[in-house]
């Protein structure tokens, strides 16, 4: 009889062929239930309350009132609830099990920080509240300031802006109005390597950059003769992100930084890895002018399937007094936010606006700070190592029946190509989907694009060794299943979840919204 690790058996004693009875009468499989979207269930009629009709109430809308359907959901309370648990149930996460998606830095969130977070103190409170109410708020924004401030070597940060890409945006939006207040308007060439995240060159051209392409060289680096050529007159910035997405990191990072400076540009560095080298390197040491840090890839917090973001940039001397407002400023013993113009430009500032509404996400600057805190400067600096540990030993383990896109070690991240595919019929999909059927979330799939059929994997610090041998031992059985010829195990993949293959570029084109248009 077949069995499982655990040593159960892993198929029922006298089980039937399941392609026989494969579909269902209800249509849904096991205890996993099928059920139409909720905007597709209940009416305006159906409600969770049962109050009666207001007897005598006369409109006062002039007629205006509404009398076609409302298009909400009407449901009651237990049905709502059951909703909501099923679909949690069909979300994958951290809190479930391992979740290797390179670039994305899942990492598990320690609960001390939602306990922290939910405190009265921080989670009751208006942004609209007069300052003098919410001093202990105020003080947690600045200390944590103080902290990223300190594990960067900057002298100015600003907390508001909401992901990581909005931190670039807030970046290369200081980087223009540094330049245009050089008189330097013609600068709008930005350098990019081809091994960039999507959303640095977005965010060059939605603050009216050009973008030109750096290409990498054989180890998956920058090219520095390339790079030097690009350089001249319109130059603006370069942005580089560290270690790269290839999770290498990039060791002329300094000769770099020194050379745009000479040729009169910035040097915006994309701090999305920073959960690689914190407490080891201090990118202000390294000569950047702005980094964003994504806090949810760093300091912990849930993200991905709809968590939170928030991305502090951090800024140089050059770049410090065109940050935006608001920031946290301490006079004596009183916190304050300064939230307009005027009072930055007493300062000595000249912002070049502001990115959000309120203050920032301050549920995640919590958790950030209870990370930090509890951690202490050691236990960070134990963090980043453990990443890069973690993530070497699957490099190591797997590397002999994957293929390593590039030699040597890597950072916080094992990047693989698709050599070990060829001529299997299997692609870097297939393989992905089959990880489905075996338990485990896919890595990164044909990111960075660099890389033929890359599979980007990022353990993370928290994982196990164990943890990381069924992982690593789970991959060498679907790469030798794949070189045997078991082609279908792939191209059928997933056969266990709930929905098979879609066919993902007609469902990004042509989505369909509901079930009944099915
Ligand atoms: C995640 C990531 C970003 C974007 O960050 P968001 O918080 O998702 O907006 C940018 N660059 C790199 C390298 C990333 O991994």
């Amino acid at each position: 009889m077949a069995m499982n690790p655990q040593g159960r058996p892993s198929r029922p004693i006298h089980a039937v062929d399941p392609g026989a009875y494969e579909e269902t009468f209800s249509g849904s499989k096991g205890l996993d239930q099928a059920e139409p979207l909720i905007f597709e269930r209940g009416d305006f009629d159906n409600s969770g309350v049962d109050l009666p009709e207001p007897k005598g109430l006369e409109t006062r809308t002039g007629g205006l009132e509404r009398t076609a359907r409302i298009g909400l959901p009407g449901l009651s309370e237990p049905e709502t609830m059951r909703h909501y648990v099923r679909l949690s149930r069909k979300n994958y996460a951290i809190d479930l099990g391992l979740y290797p998606l390179g670039s994305c830095t899942m990492k598990h969130n320690p609960r001390l920080n939602e306990k922290l977070a939910r405190l009265p103190g921080f989670i009751d409170i208006h942004p609209l509240q007069p300052q003098s109410t919410v001093q202990g708020a105020i003080e947690l924004v600045g200390e944590l300031a103080r902290w990223l401030m300190t594990l960067t070597n900057t002298p100015c940060v600003a907390m508001s802006p909401k992901a990581g890409a909005h931190g670039e945006l807030c970046g290369m939006m200081a980087i223009r109005a540094a330049l245009d207040a050089r008189g330097e308007t013609r600068r709008r060439r930005v350098l990019v390597p081809e091994s960039a995240h999507g959303t640095n060159p977005a965010t060059a051209v939605q603050c009216g950059f050009t973008t030109d392409e750096i290409p990498a060289d054989a180890t998956g680096r920058v090219d520095m003769e390339a790079f030097k050529a690009k350089l001249g007159e319109d130059v603006a910035a370069i942005m580089l992100t560290n270690p790269n997405t290839c999770g290498l990191f990039e060791r002329d990072i300094r000769e770099i930084a020194d050379l745009i400076h000479e040729a009169g540009g910035y040097f915006y560095c994309d701090g999305a890895n920073f959960n690689a080298i914190v407490g080891r390197v201090r990118p202000g040491d390294l000569g950047i002018d702005a980094m964003h840090i994504n806090l949810h890839k760093t300091f912990s917090t849930p993200h991905g399937g709809g968590g939170p973001g928030s991305g502090p940039t951090v800024f140089s001397e050059a770049l410090a007094p065109f940050a935006p407002v608001p920031y946290v400023k301490k006079d004596g013993d009183t916190w304050s936010l300064v939230e307009h113009e005027a009072e930055a430009k007493a300062d000595g500032n000249d912002p070049f606006g502001r990115m959000v509404a309120f203050h920032g996400q301050m549920g995640m600057f919590t958790r950030a700070l209870s990370y930090m805190m509890s951690h202490g400067s050691d236990g960070l600096r134990q963090a980043a190592e453990d990443a890069v540990l973690n993530a070497n030993y699957i490099l190591a383990r797997c590397r002999e029946e994957m293929t390593p896109a590039f030699e040597g070690t890597c950072m916080h991240e094992a990047l693989f190509d698709d050599r070990f595919l060829k001529d299997t019929g299997v692609s870097t999909l297939d393989f992905a989907k089959a990880m489905i059927d075996e338990g485990y979330h896919p890595m990164t799939m044909y990111f960075p694009l660099v890389v033929h059929g890359a599979m980007l994997i990022e353990p993370t610090e928290t994982e196990s060794k164990a943890g990381l041998d069924r992982f690593c031992d789970t991959l060498i059985q679907l790469a030798r299943s794949a070189k045997a010829g078991e082609t279908e195990r792939f191209t059928q993949a997933p056969r266990f979840a709930p929905a098979r293959r879609l066919d993902e570029t007609r469902a990004a084109r042509q989505p369909v919204l509901t079930h009944a248009a099915e």
